[in-house]
């Protein structure tokens, strides 16, 4: 099972996916946390990617491209994976399903987390607050990072859906019940 978990910035993408990990035994890959990690120990493909975070843009697909495909290869023993925050352009999707039909795999299925916008900026900003993240901080980069989303990603909602794999759930209300939606939507 390969799940790609999708929403805009803040629609709890990254708490979720812990979840689904433990629940369904899978390896979760979050494209902004290992791109954080670069950052912090100063590696290159760190350098190169953080000028973009720090403006809320997107890191050139093939940067991002070339280091997810690393990162699934480094697993070899995973049951599948869950894609948090990748992919969030249509060049991006478009070379996952290449990669994993390559190695004879594909994806299962694509929940979309649904958030409205006035709540995900309530939460990034109080996110903002103990994350350490600059991009959580600043009004404007999250207005930005909603733009990048609004423009280059949503778009993806069509992509999975004309492969019949794109799912819909509410994202507003507590963890555990956004949980249990999501659940219901993996078990069927
Ligand atoms: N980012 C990117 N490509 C990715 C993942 C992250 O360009 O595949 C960059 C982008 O600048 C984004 C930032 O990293 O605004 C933070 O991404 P993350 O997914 O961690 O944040 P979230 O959207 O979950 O709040
Ligand atoms: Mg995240």
């Amino acid at each position: 099972m390969n799940i790609v978990l999708f929403g805009p910035p803040g629609a709890g993408k990254g708490t979720q996916a812990e979840r689904i990990m433990n629940q369904f035994n899978l390896t979760h890959l979050s494209t902004g946390d290992i791109f954080r990690q670069n950052i912090k120990n100063e590696t290159t493909l760190g350098l190169a990617a953080k000028t973009y975070i720090d403006k809320g843009e997107l890191v050139p697909d093939e940067v991002t491209i070339k280091m997810l495909e690393s990162e699934v290869k480094s697993h070899p023993e995973s049951d599948g994976f869950i894609f948090d925050g990748f992919p969030r352009t249509v060049q991006q999707a478009s070379a996952l399903d290449g990669f994993l039909s390559s190695i004879g795999s594909s994806i299962t299925k694509m929940i979309a987390l649904d958030v409205p916008k006035e709540e995900l900026i309530k939460r990034l900003l109080a996110r903002g607050k103990y994350s350490g993240r600059a991009d959580d901080l600043d009004e404007d980069i999250i207005d930005n990072r909603i733009q990048v989303y609004l423009q280059k990603t949503a778009i993806l909602a069509d992509y999975y859906n004309k492969q019949g794999k794109h799912f819909s759930v509410n994202g507003l209300g507590s963890i555990d019940e956004i949980t249990v939606r999501v659940f219901k939507e993996l078990e069927k």
